[in-house]
């Protein structure tokens, strides 16, 4: 599809259950009492296994991998990792080899539970290494794995943390396809879009998507790790690269990014009880399955600004629901001490 502005869509494969559903909150909405309707775009729904933001940004990334003829992808997360998940099993679904280099420790997998039983399952290779060994030698570690496929004369292919690079901003553009009819047809006028965000692309991908289907929203992310100054320079570079790329005529330097700090916490992946009895909470008043990675502490975020007013101006909010289920279970021990309180 090429249109007037000058831009098309890269090859797409076609992995993602798709249209996801915009469902309102209106328990939610009604309790909160802000006047605001609250609507959640079901990006959990994009698949069972295969579930979450991952797949959209994959639907790119594995089109472009798969024109390039390889047999092995490599890529990287926590152990809990949605997106390696996801790799793993599209990798498994497309007869890809997968390699992922996880970043944990033995005891993190000595029951395995959660994403990292289901890369187990569907035969991923995996590497394993500590957070601080991880963080320092992960282009090393990337690039030896490239190296060692090879010389078993493989092709392999490298997706960075995430997916989240200049091809993989095309899966939220596209999103913005569908969230432009979900707004057409429930009466949304220049609502606010909130996602959690991690490695940036999902965020990065919304505020594209934002401008070129015309959505007359404002996109927000609420981070989930590191801090605003990180999302702002990672977010533009994303869509530099992506501009550069694919030679696209936009000024996305002048693109508005807002990044909403202050809901980390102690740290990615670490849960406060409080965060806990909001899943929980939630669970119970709108059958909302939230995880305690990402989307519970953005929505912790989305409730906490709501209430201190920062959305005033609109009248609807709409949470991305990136996914995230199989990263509850390794909670399962904190959750019963905070139900039985
Ligand atoms: C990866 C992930 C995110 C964050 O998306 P990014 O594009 O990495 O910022 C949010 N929610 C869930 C459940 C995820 O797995």
């Amino acid at each position: 599809m090429i249109n007037n502005t000058g831009w098309r869509y890269p090859e797409r494969k076609a992995l993602a259950c798709l249209p996801t559903p915009l469902q309102p909150l209106d328990r939610l909405s009604r309790q909160l009492g802000s006047g605001q309707r609250l609507w959640i775009k079901r990006d959990d729904l994009t698949g069972c296994a295969i579930s979450g933001n991952k797949v959209r940004k994959l639907e790119f990334t594995l089109a472009d991998a798969l024109s390039k003829g390889v047999d092995t992808i490599i890529t990287c997360g926590g152990v809990q990792s949605n997106h390696c998940r996801a790799t793993a099993l599209l990798g498994a679904q497309l007869g890809l080899n997968v390699h992922l280099i996880l970043r944990g420790t033995p005891e993190e997998m000595e029951v395995l539970s959660g994403n990292v039983l289901l890369d187990v399952l569907c035969g991923a290779e995996i590497e394993l290494h500590p957070a601080g060994y991880y963080s320092k030698n992960l282009k090393a570690l990337a690039d030896d794995a490239l190296k060692r496929h090879e010389q078993q004369g493989r092709k392999p292919y490298w997706i960075t943390t995430g997916a989240s690079d200049a091809v993989g901003v095309w899966g939220y553009v596209k999103a913005c396809e569908e969230l432009r009819e979900d707004f057409v047809r429930c009466s949304i006028v220049s609502p606010h879009i909130v996602c959690a965000s991690g490695s940036g692309g999902t965020q990065a991908g919304l505020v594209a998507g934002n401008i070129l289907h015309e959505l007359g929203a404002t996109v927000s992310g609420i981070n989930v790790c590191d801090d605003e100054k990180y999302f702002l320079k990672k977010i533009l570079a994303d869509l530099k690269l992506w501009k550069k790329k694919y030679r696209l005529p936009f000024a996305v330097d002048e693109w508005k990014i807002n990044v909403i700090d202050g809901y980390v916490g102690e740290g990615y992946a670490k849960a406060s009880d409080e965060l806990l009895a909001m899943i929980a909470d939630m669970a119970r008043m709108e059958g909302l399955i939230l995880d305690p990675v990402y989307t519970g502490k953005a929505f912790y975020g989305l409730l906490s600004e709501i209430a201190r007013g920062t959305f005033d101006d609109a009248e609807d909010i709409v949470f991305i629901h990136t996914g995230g289920i199989f990263g509850l279970q390794p909670y399962a021990e904190q959750l019963r001490a905070v139900l039985s309180q």
